[in-house]
């Protein structure tokens, strides 16, 4: 059967060609196999006092042979950080390594490494592929190039007459030369930071609080900080007032744990209501009281940039004034101490469920029940100052909604942590609670804050109420 011979012919040279084809696949596994992914990520966009350099290695089975985080600007070379790992036998030829994955970290800025100067800095990131016995070394690079500044931008002060105190509130202008990405005023650990003036980016303004605790004028300044972390500092103030906290004591009678405990427990979800009464006050008295001023300070994040309010804030109509801003009080219960907290508001008693008008101009940017607050109205006055008026029976506003001075909001009440019916006004500037007493004074406000502080904004009639 002579006609056969070619078809058999075929299937060897068909088989043939699988096996090529199949062993040059093998072949080229061996010999490439995947490449070393490398990541290179740096914290800030340019290379300042200190920007953290992170590098991200994944390898194939085999495995990495060396890693290397480096700095390249002309002669200036240095290597940062580096790993050089144990590498499989030779005559592996299917290793699987324990070292597949590697982070290298490091601090790259002024003075590390000491060659380093102003300009353009080359990052490199660099890992060896492990050997194998059918293919060399591999090297897989990614270079980013960063600026380097080591300059800080300048502030020239624009603003006069910095006369603060001790809790209590200032306006500060002034005017950024440099490419500063955030400015404003430092109180303490706080930056608080300052808005655009008029559209230009350069002029800023910042409505700040100086903390209750914070005593050493030192601690305030003007700051503004560029790209790369460089941060420039500037005194400010041309009078000080320290005004040490006031003392009181309140004592926890049964009865007022009882009234206050169960309800503030039950409208706040997630609240651990394990242990006895005192102790769970204590809990409300402390953590939730550190977590509702956080709460505030998250939201004046979102105050709007403009001037809503005018004139000396509202005082609840007929009241007398009680606890002040500032009380630092020791809490008693059964003859021991069991916390001491300080008082950020100032208390205002007139008859039960009395009328709150709303302390100034501004738009509703919260209402609802709030920790220790109880049921509170929270208006946003504009550039990062915020009112509260809290422990409230009832609340007749919305959120969102605008409402004007002295515009009725609710009822006076005994909600949250309150010893009797009272209405509870909090001031916030940047979230830091400030005395209310200076912004009830027109004069203060007349000589202290008015004249750097932008017009008032026109009402949006379609946002008031009806
Ligand atoms: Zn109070």
């Amino acid at each position: 059967m002579p006609q056969k011979k070619p078809r058999l012919r075929m299937r060897w040279i068909l088989l043939l060609l699988v096996v090529l084809a199949v062993s040059w696949g093998a072949w080229g596994a061996l010999l490439r196999g995947p490449s070393i992914q490398v990541k290179l990520t740096s914290d800030r966009p340019a290379i300042g006092p200190g920007t953290a350099l992170s590098a991200h290695f994944i390898a194939g089975k085999r495995g990495l042979g060396l890693v290397r985080l480096e700095v390249v600007q002309g002669d200036c070379r240095t290597v940062l950080a580096e790993e050089s790992f144990e590498r499989p036998s030779t005559f592996e030829i299917m290793p699987d390594s324990q070292h597949r994955e590697w982070e290298l970290n490091a601090i790259v800025g002024r003075g590390s490494p000491e060659c380093l100067k102003e300009g353009d800095v080359v990052l490199r990131a660099s890992a060896l592929r492990a050997a194998g016995p059918l293919r060399g070394e591999e090297w897989s690079v990614v270079e980013t190039t960063l600026p380097a500044v080591f300059r800080p931008p300048s502030i020239q002060v624009t603003s006069t007459r910095h006369y603060l105190r001790q809790g209590g509130s200032g306006i500060v202008t002034f005017r950024v030369l440099g490419d500063a990405v955030r400015s404003g005023v430092r109180v303490g650990r706080l930056d608080l930071e300052s808005y655009p003036l008029a559209g230009n980016p350069r002029e800023r303004m910042v409505l700040f609080g100086i903390p209750w605790d914070l005593d050493r004028p030192s601690e305030i300044r003007l700051y503004a900080e560029d790209a790369a972390g460089n941060r420039a500092e500037a005194v400010f103030l041309d009078h000080f007032k320290a005004v040490p906290p006031r003392k009181d004591t309140i004592r926890l009678p049964d009865s007022f744990l009882e009234r206050v405990v169960p309800a503030i427990a039950s409208q706040t979800p997630g609240f651990d209501s394990s242990g006895s009464l005192i102790e769970q006050y204590v809990r409300i008295n402390s953590d939730m009281r550190v977590a509702n001023r956080a709460f505030i300070a998250e939201l004046s994040k979102k105050s709007e940039p403009r001037v809503y309010w005018e004139g000396p804030f509202v005082q609840l109509k007929n009241s007398a004034r009680r606890a002040g801003y500032g009380e630092t009080r020791s809490y008693r219960y059964q003859g021991r101490e069991v916390d001491t907290q300080t008082h950020l508001g100032l208390d205002l008693a007139s008859v039960a469920r009395a009328p709150i008008e709303a302390p100034n101009a501004g738009r509703v940017i919260f209402t609802g029940f709030l920790g220790i607050y109880g049921n509170a109205i929270i208006i946003d006055h504009g550039y990062g100052m915020l009112s509260i008026c809290a422990h409230l029976s009832s609340i007749a506003v919305q959120e969102g909604q605008l409402v004007r001075r002295a515009e009725t909001i609710g009822r006076t009440g005994a909600t949250g942590l309150a010893g009797g019916d009272h209405l509870h006004l909090g001031i916030f500037l940047g979230g830091v609670a400030v005395d209310p007493m200076e912004w009830l004074d027109g004069n203060w406000i007349n000589n202290r804050i008015r004249p750097y502080l932008p017009a008032k904004q026109a009402e949006d009639s379609r946002d008031l109420a009806p």
